[in-house]
């Protein structure tokens, strides 16, 4: 969150109280055991221990889906919507409260599917707020259905002969968008790699969209599990500019040095299936925001009024 959003209506960050991992919530999740969902909040509450952020003035918004239980376990504000719109209750929360640090979590078929109009115009719109997209690649609360992201063959309730179409691709579909500003991806079971990645995303001024792997033992264990305990399957992208674990590179041994302003290069590698990449894909913190830009009346309550009176007497008989 930027300097100038700190002290907007003089809520800057005075107070003298410390935080630990417990003020940020200590409910027991009700995910499934071994859900990745429970290594990501864990995550989260890492990082707002880490910056010290104040559980009043952090909003965390979700939409419906496993992931979409995010509020309820954390002692912040929160805000449980409806399907697909947690990027514009979010988008409103920040615009009338600037000072506020604001979240939005969803899952794959919560955003790329009922939300994607939501998405691409909260990535044009670039909003300082952090965007978590837990992707399971299925509809797991609603028990196994093809989401956008179920790989093109996987059998689900809904397609029990294999999804159809290829996987949508939430990485190269979000650097196709205008005016987007910053696009990382991680993975639940990389932890140390998952927590700075949300490090650098809620520093980012502007929306920060992180793709998150997710693993869903209960409906695509399949899909994630050879992952998970097989480093060379992925390549981390590394920059001073990117995300650096310091020591992950004895495990995770596959490097790639990317720049990321090169959004031309950040397409390509998104695209380019082979390897699981994470690390920031691309970032531009100079983008219009449009929280920054807008133009809002400066009028006093008495100049409405007078403004309002004056558009009455226009119609007086
Ligand atoms: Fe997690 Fe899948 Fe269980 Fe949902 S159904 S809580 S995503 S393991
Ligand atoms: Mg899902």
């Amino acid at each position: 969150m930027s300097e100038s959003n700190r002290s907007f209506f003089g809520c800057g960050f005075d107070d003298e109280r410390t935080f630990d991992l417990d003020d940020y919530g200590d409910v027991v999740a009700r995910w499934c055991g071994g859900c990745g969902d429970h290594g990501v909040l864990a995550a989260v509450k890492r990082l707002m221990r880490d910056e010290q952020m104040v559980p009043e003035r952090t909003v965390f918004v979700s939409g419906i889906g496993c992931s979409s239980r995010f509020p309820h376990y954390l002692n912040t504000y929160g805000f449980h919507g409806i399907h697909g719109r947690a990027l514009p209750v979010a988008t409103g929360i920040k615009l009338s409260r600037p000072d506020l640090d604001v979240f939005a979590v969803m899952g794959d078929g919560d955003c790329c599917s009922i939300g994607a109009g939501h998405w691409l115009h909260a990535t044009r719109y670039n909003v300082d707020m952090t965007a978590l997209m837990l992707d399971n690649a299925i509809y797991g609360l609603t028990k196994n259905q093809t989401s956008p992201t179920t790989p093109q063959g996987y059998k689900t309730n809904t397609q029990p002969r294999g999804s159809f179409l290829p996987a949508l691709n939430p990485i190269s579909t979000s650097l196709g968008v205008t005016n987007v500003s910053f696009v990382a991806q991680t993975a639940d079971w990389v932890p140390m790699h998952l927590l700075e990645t949300l490090r650098a995303a809620h520093r980012h001024p502007g929306f920060s969209f992180v793709r998150i792997l997710q693993r869903c033992p209960k409906f695509t264990a399949p899909l994630f599990a050879e992952q998970a305990r097989t480093p060379d399957m992925h390549e981390l992208l590394v920059h001073p500019a990117g995300v650096n674990v310091p020591g992950l590179e004895k495990i995770y041994k596959r490097r790639l040095e990317h720049d990321p302003s090169d959004l031309a290069r950040a397409r390509s590698l998104s695209e380019d299936g082979e390897r699981i990449r994470l690390g920031v894909f691309y970032r531009d913190d100079s983008l219009p925001r449009y929280d920054d830009i807008r133009h809002l009346p400066t009028f006093t309550a008495r100049e409405n009024i007078d403004r309002l009176n004056l558009e009455l007497d226009r119609y007086a008989v």
